[in-house]
């Protein structure tokens, strides 16, 4: 009898997770599983800040995913997917296609530019390792063309941040830390470099428990970080930002560097491929799969759940994808040995936790609050559980973060 084939799109938090748990539970011959992804290696996208900023090498973040798949039950394709023919039950990939009986979406997120003009061209943003690599050379070249060049272009030093969300304010967090080594350096006075967040909404971290967003600010502000609040960009040019300064007028803030963190939508594949989505994201019935469809789950950034409490989408995050991976997997198994009855999945938020550089960090844990050496402290303990959860101890001891604070 011909075995089922599970197909999973993207080795990031939800579909390795989904991957390694599937391999766990099914028998040698019972299942054919297939992972597609662009690069051999999964990238922590959780660290790409401290890539994109150079706190962190980019080798850090990455390792790979033959490392933690099991060969003698997963097949891995590196190719990168392009579009999905439900009707035809296949995934056109760059290189091939490939057929599935089972499908997992878990292609992660696109930065999300609400069409405003100039942010594609002229733009960074956080999204992946060669992004990351590229933000981090990108401000080194900054500050070493600086300090060789004759007639000094001061723009070189200012640095705009997009965003002043959880992406926007832990990348600013590491730039506190990375600008005094380029400082030291490249020989350039410190109090020559500007780093500004700017933010649309009224308060920085929208949402987030205003005691420790205020001491957020106070820590970044003393760092040097200047905050623009309640002032949406409009537009971005190549020497820099066009800002919002209230209803008729825009100010203009010259930046060599201008990184959009201010907010990302489901892969564009989603759209693409015909499911119904709002932002590239599918809304998913409880067990995960796509309405409509028997065969396809969506998980991840590429699908969207409610906060029944509140009636509002849980934020897109690491920690939900690797919950929707574990469950998918049950779903799929339960599928393939023809169970009835499939998981429903529910969110078990265990908290938030938000760096502000290497050693200080505000957040809520297990209904707690804390900040500072602590809460860093805690962050890296997240980091290393997702490790764990994926790659086991071993995992852990290669790329774990340790360092004592
Ligand atoms: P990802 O983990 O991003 O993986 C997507 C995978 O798909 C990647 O391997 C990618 O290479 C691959 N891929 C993409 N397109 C294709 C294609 N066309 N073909 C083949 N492969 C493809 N969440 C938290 O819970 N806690 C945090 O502290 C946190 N910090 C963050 C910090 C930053 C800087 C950012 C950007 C996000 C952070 N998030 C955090 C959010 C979190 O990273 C995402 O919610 C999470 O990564 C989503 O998991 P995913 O599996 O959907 O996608
Ligand atoms: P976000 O949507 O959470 O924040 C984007 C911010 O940009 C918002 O504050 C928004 O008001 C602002 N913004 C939008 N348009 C703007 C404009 N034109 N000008 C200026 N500001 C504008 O996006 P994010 O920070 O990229 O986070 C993406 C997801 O990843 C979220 O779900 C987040 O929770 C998660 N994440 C979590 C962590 C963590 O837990 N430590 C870290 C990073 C990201």
């Amino acid at each position: 009898m011909k075995k089922p084939k599970i197909v999973i799109l993207g080795a990031g938090y939800g579909g390795l997770m989904t991957t390694v748990r599937l391999q766990k539970m099914v028998g040698m011959n019972e299942v054919d599983i297939v992972l597609v992804n662009k690069n051999e290696y999964h990238y922590e996208t959780t660290w790409l800040h401290e890539a994109s900023a150079g706190t962190l090498h980019h080798d850090r973040v990455r390792y790979n995913i033959a490392d933690v798949i099991d060969r003698n039950k997963v097949d891995f394709v590196q190719d990168e997917a392009i579009e999905i023919k439900t009707d035809e039950k296949k995934v056109i990939l760059a290189n091939s296609e490939i057929e599935y009986d089972y499908l997992v979406v878990s292609l992660g997120a696109e930065p999300e530019t609400f069409g405003i003009k100039g942010l594609k061209e002229y733009a960074f943003s956080i999204t992946n390792v060669n992004s990351a690599r590229q933000i981090r050379e990108h401000i080194e070249y900054q500050f070493a063309t600086y300090s060789n060049e004759a007639e000094k272009n001061e723009d070189r030093l200012t640095i705009v941040v997009g965003g002043a969300g959880f992406t926007g304010i832990e990348f600013v967090g590491e730039l506190t830390n990375r600008i005094p080594e380029l400082c030291r350096e490249y020989d350039i006075d410190n109090d020559k470099v500007k780093i500004f967040c700017v933010e649309a909404a009224p308060m920085v971290l929208p949402g987030f428990d205003p005691e420790l967003v205020n001491y957020a600010v106070a820590q970044l502000e003393r760092k040097g970080v200047e905050f623009k609040i309640g002032t949406p960009i409009k537009e971005c040019t190549p020497e820099g930002i066009l800002v919002a300064k209230d209803e008729n007028e825009v100010e203009e803030i010259k930046a060599n560097t201008v990184v959009w963190a201010a907010g990302v939508r489901g892969n564009s594949i989603i759209e693409k491929s015909g499911f119904e989505a709002m932002r590239g994201r599918v809304k998913v019935e409880k067990d995960l799969r796509a309405p409509g469809f028997e065969d396809v789950f969506i998980i991840g950034d590429c699908a969207l759940i409610i906060n029944e409490e509140i009636n509002r989408p849980y934020p897109p995050t690491a920690q939900i994808a690797i919950q929707q991976g574990e469950v998918c997997a049950h779903n799929l198994v339960a599928l393939v040995r023809n169970k009835a009855e499939l998981t429903l999945f529910k969110p078990d938020i265990k908290g938030t936790v938000c760096s502000l550089g290497e050693d200080d960090a505000i957040g809520v844990a297990l209904g707690k609050k804390m900040v500072g050496t602590k809460a860093a402290f805690m962050k890296k303990m997240i980091d290393n559980r997702a490790l764990y959860m994926i790659g086991g101890a071993s995992l852990v001891m290669k790329k774990g973060k340790f360092k004592v604070l």
